[in-house]
């Protein structure tokens, strides 16, 4: 089993239930076994066009499931729930992202992890810090504590 962290956001719609909704899917998986949820945390767009606040939120669970299988279940339930691809960085109901895969490194075209914002955005590091401060980036080599701080007292 490996420690898996999924990144949950949502800016369109019932935010709220479409996180709750999300969750009930992925944790609903055969071979997922769900560990902490973070709380919901209001955030700004970043990037994109001018879009609502989103609400975001980290799912840490544990499993064997590959991650490339991970991704199209994921992809999954993004279409099931409404997802359309239109405007990069657009409002969306659910985005869902594989921020780590325990210490594993992919670069393909289909699929990068760690997830290659992550440490760029207070939105995803803050509720991967309140569930688990001490995991560490396996390309930076910090736990995400450090990344974090790093973020906020930049000048
Ligand atoms: P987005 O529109 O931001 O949800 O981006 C979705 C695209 O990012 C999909 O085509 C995925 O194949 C790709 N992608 C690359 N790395 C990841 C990752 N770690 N988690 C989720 N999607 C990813």
């Amino acid at each position: 089993m490996v420690h898996v962290y999924v990144g949950l956001g949502s800016n369109v719609g019932n935010r709220e239930r479409n996180l709750f909704y999300a969750y009930d899917r992925i944790i609903t998986i055969r071979g997922i076994k769900p560990i902490k949820l973070s709380r919901f945390y209001e955030t700004a767009p970043v990037g994109g066009p001018p879009q609502p606040m989103f609400l975001n939120a980290v799912l840490g669970i544990e499993t064997a499931i590959s991650p490339f299988r991970l991704l199209e279940n994921f992809q999954r339930i993004e279409t099931l729930m409404g997802r359309v691809r239109t405007v990069k960085w657009g409002a969306r109901t659910i985005d869902i992202d594989i921020l780590l895969y325990g210490d594993k490194i992919i670069n393909s075209d289909r699929l990068k992890i760690p997830h290659p914002l992550m440490h760029t955005r207070l939105f995803v590091l803050e509720p991967l810090v309140e569930i688990d401060p001490n995991v560490v980036h396996p390309i930076l080599k910090k736990t995400v504590l450090q990344l974090y701080k790093e973020l906020c007292f930049r000048d």
